[in-house]
């Protein structure tokens, strides 16, 4: 994931470190790579320009030009920098005082929020012992339940479906099962449309004020670029989530785009996906992801 970006952060930082001697105007020339490096990933523009604004203003004001290892010094700031653009601290999932915690998925169809759903049921499973059910309250395709059962016998989580009947129903039937089952989590796979449409956002929202989940993820597929971003600002607009999860990171070259959504929609990324299968998940770090982008 972001191997292009990473490449070209690299070569931005090479150029530092192939200098002599570190002076002002080539801290501007390696910071000019590096908004060039971020634009090319496809990071919003804004974005990439106040970041690269505070580097230069640390880099210049914190001694780098006199530090025993500028080159070093440059690239730890970058590092800071990406670490607080991607929201410094993890941030983790609510959980309910009296269970079970309630946990709504939303986006647009195909962004993997079916796959998504599986996965956290899977992860909380193993991870944190959890005991989760999925609700398919994705009501409008019959694949789409299918699918939902399809991943969870994979992995033995039971699924509440009343078939193709009103999604709202669905997700308060799965709460009281999770009541009269004993199952601490409820994850709630709602349905998507192509685009962003008031139908779909109704929806989304009435389910919200049915259940009262603990936690709303809003999923977003990576590879659609800034769509990812104006995306995550309408979703956050109307049912106002608590994090995002970014998904199919695996297949991209580019991707830049969903790093600018934490700084444009101030939600923190609570997990990345990145593939297919149910495994191909992981909790979001901030300060490991800047380690693995700068390499
Ligand atoms: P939904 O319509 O939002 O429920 O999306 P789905 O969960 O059905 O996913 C749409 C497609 O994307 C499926 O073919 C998934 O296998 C695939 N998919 C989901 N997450 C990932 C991922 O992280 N990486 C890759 N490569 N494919 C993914």
């Amino acid at each position: 994931m972001f191997q292009d970006l990473s490449s070209k952060l690299d070569q931005a930082f090479q150029t530092l470190k192939g200098e002599s001697k570190i002076t002002d105007v080539n801290i501007a020339e390696s910071v000019r790579e590096i908004r060039r490096a971020l634009l090319d990933a496809d990071v919003n523009y804004e974005v990439a320009k106040k970041f690269t604004n505070g580097i230069k203003e640390r880099a210049m004001g914190e001694d780098v030009l006199t530090a025993v290892n500028p080159g070093q010094q440059f690239t730890k700031i970058v590092h800071d920098e990406l670490t607080e653009l991607l929201g410094q601290e993890r941030v983790d999932l609510s959980v309910a005082d009296t269970p079970p915690t309630v946990i709504l998925i939303a986006g647009l169809q195909g962004s993997g929020k079916t796959t998504f759903s599986a996965k956290l049921a899977r992860y909380l499973k193993q991870e944190n012992n959890r005991s989760p059910i999925l609700a398919a309250a994705d009501v409008y395709r019959p694949a789409a339940i299918n699918q939902l059962k399809t991943l969870a016998d994979s992995i033995d989580v039971p699924v509440y479906s009343i078939g193709q009947k009103d999604a709202v129903r669905v997700a308060k039937e799965a709460v009281s099962m999770a009541k009269s089952l004993a199952l601490d989590t409820v994850i709630i796979d709602t349905a998507g449309r192509m685009h962003v449409d008031e139908e779909m956002m109704t929806e989304v929202a009435e389910i919200k004020e049915a259940v009262q989940p603990h936690e709303t993820l809003f999923v977003v597929d990576s590879m659609t670029g800034q769509d990812a971003v104006n995306t995550a600002k309408e979703f956050n607009e109307t049912i106002n989530y608590d994090g995002v999860v970014l998904t199919k990171l695996d297949g991209d070259t580019r991707g830049g785009a969903a790093l600018s959504i934490k700084t444009v929609v101030q939600k923190p990324i609570k997990f990345v996906s990145t593939g297919e299968k149910l495994d191909a998940l992981s909790p979001f770090y901030p300060d490991r992801m800047s380690q693995r982008i700068l390499g």
